[in-house]
């Protein structure tokens, strides 16, 4: 993994007074948000986040934290804090908790009541959860908790303000300053301003968008487009977001209602957030307007509209399997219209562009962010950031929440405004907050955890790396029987391939190059079956690369008879 500091050690022991921030994850990817502070001893986390796979992750579910560094101490965590309900901060959690099941968790009303039906999935039920909102404060051993509201592209998403004898820390969480929420719930400045009266020693701030110049556009600004797109189809309508986007779902419902359609939810992490949503108050739904999936196939197309998952193109998601054509109830035909109400998440691009194509393929209008206004982004824009650099006033300044571009973007804007001191740290470099002063101070080994159906953690770099080669380069295999006493070679090589050429008289040219030199191996005195292998290895792989220009996975088998 690359950082700005490849050449740090072990930390030295925390000094007293001293406050060490450990970032196990998000920091250096969009996703897998996880964050340990450290003081007196005791552990405080910060959200619990995974990261979806990509392309070069095959046959990977999800990505983990690495919970290595912490592991030995997990006795000395004293609560993990969830900012808000998104996957990226939350969905590690039932992981974490299998390693310790009874961490204290604080969140607000709706993260908590998301994480529960997540922890229901996962069969853990004796969970210690802390309900808390803004302008609570609630203390866990040296770590004084209180909690200010931010806007987000989630309801009830929480800032944390976190005191310890080391001084103030305000952590953003995911936010933006959105003046015009559809809940009216905005980032309390007043707060942020008042804890920049106080003293702020230092402010993690999230960095998703701080190349965007400006201000991220109002969540509201969509409902004209949304409008407009209701209007012109005159077939079925179907919007993917993500299943958590409750305001983006409840302006669908809104632009439905006004047009005279019913709405269907399709993917089960839709149904059981807005379920969820709906029943606490943060979704309002028009009487009326919701039909169950299956029935509203029977309603004409131009009364029917479907809010799907799958928005970011994952291939087990609704709006994927609808691309392909093979959703068990949801058929697409010619003039329909999709709208991908999302953002286009780093890494997930070529996923997103296949289910664009797929449907396109199948006669649908695709409206998406790139033609269309129908998606705002959740994230602070420069413009905010810079905004709440000069309200907070912090003495120190470490950007979270971002890969690396992003996270030097914040940090410029963060000296724009005349922070003096800021720290840029990627996974598991170590900062300590001590009299006053951020520092990076060495690194703690992080790695991927990569979960794979039930297993987690058992796949490493190295087979994702096989992975990856099967998958793109294919295998050769090489059989050769050597005889033990002439050394010389009574059968093959024999080569049969996977992926690669399918004509095996391709081979054929490097069958005596490979006897020659296993012949000049064997005079020169090796001898075991191991020395033998390596020898066809590198003559294969050199020929490969050089006739065909791949990389195969290529195994030698040298038998001795
Ligand atoms: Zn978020
Ligand atoms: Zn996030």
């Amino acid at each position: 993994m690359s950082h700005p500091h490849p050449d740090l050690s072990a930390p030295a022991p925390l000094p007293a007074g001293g406050l060490r921030v450990i970032p196990l994850g998000g920091l250096g990817e969009v996703g897998r948000n996880m964050t340990v502070f450290e003081y007196d001893g005791r552990l405080l986390i910060v959200d619990c986040g995974v990261l979806f796979p990509e392309d070069h992750h095959p046959g990977v579910d999800l990505i983990l934290p690495d919970f290595d560094p912490i592991r030995d101490r997990l006795d000395a965590v004293e609560a993990l804090v969830l900012t808000h309900g998104h996957e990226d901060h939350i969905g590690a959690t039932p992981y974490l908790l299998r390693e310790r099941g009874d961490i204290p968790l604080v969140g607000s009303k709706l993260t908590l009541a998301l994480l529960g039906s997540k922890l229901r999935e996962h069969r853990l039920k004796e969970t210690a959860q802390y309900e808390v909102a803004e302008g609570q404060t609630i203390t866990f051993g040296p770590f004084v908790l209180e909690f200010v509201a931010v806007n987000h592209s989630i309801p009830d998403a929480l800032a944390v303000v976190i005191r310890t004898g080391a001084g103030v820390v305000l952590h953003t969480g995911d936010f933006k300053m959105d003046q015009l929420p559809l809940d009216g719930r905005i980032t309390d400045l007043n707060e942020f301003a008042r804890l920049g009266d106080e003293g702020v020693d230092l402010f993690l701030t999230d960095s998703t968008n701080a190349e965007v110049p400006g201000f991220t556009t109002s969540e509201k600004d969509i409902a004209p487009v949304l409008d407009r797109v209701f209007s012109k189809s005159e077939k079925r309508i179907i919007v993917a977001c993500f299943a958590s986007h409750v305001h983006r779902v409840q302006q669908v419902l809104d632009a439905a209602v006004a047009h005279g359609r019913k709405v269907g939810y399709v993917g089960r992490s839709m149904v059981r957030n807005m379920a969820i949503a709906q029943e606490l108050g943060y979704l309002t739904v028009p009487p009326g307007v919701m039909v169950e999936a299956k029935e509203l196939a029977d309603l004409p197309p131009h009364k029917q509209v479907l809010v799907s998952t799958g928005s970011q193109g994952e291939p087990l998601a609704a709006l994927s399997r609808m691309s392909q054509n093979n959703h068990h109830f949801v058929h697409l035909e010619e003039g329909d219209t999709v709208v991908l109400a999302s953002s286009l998440i780093p890494g997930n691009e070529n996923a997103v562009y296949r289910v664009i194509n797929g449907l396109s393929r199948l006669g649908a209008n695709v409206v998406h962010k790139g033609n269309s206004l129908v998606h705002v982004s959740g994230h602070a824009s420069a413009g905010e950031l810079l905004y709440c650099y000069n309200i907070v006033k912090p003495r120190n300044v470490m950007p979270v929440h971002g890969e690396i571009r992003h996270m030097r973007a914040n940090a410029d804007l963060a000296r724009a405004t005349g922070v003096e001191n800021v720290v840029l740290a990627e996974d598991g470099v170590v900062v300590d907050l001590v009299d006053g002063v951020a520092k990076v101070v060495g690194k703690v080994d992080v790695g991927y955890v990569f979960v794979d159906g039930t297993t987690i953690g058992d796949i490493s770099e190295a087979s994702m790396k096989d992975r990856r080669i099967l998958g793109e380069e294919g295998f050769l295999s090489v059989i050769v029987v050597v005889d033990s006493v002439t050394g010389k070679v009574v059968s093959g090589p024999e080569i049969h391939a996977r992926g690669f050429a399918e004509d095996e008289t391709t081979f054929d040219e490097i069958k005596q190059p490979i006897i020659d030199a296993l012949d000049a191996s064997i005079a020169d005195g090796a001898t075991d079956a191991y020395q033998l292998q390596q020898v066809v290895r590198r003559v294969v792989g050199r020929w490969v690369n050089r006739a065909h220009r791949r990389r195969p996975m290529i195994i030698p088998v040298v038998i001795e008879a």
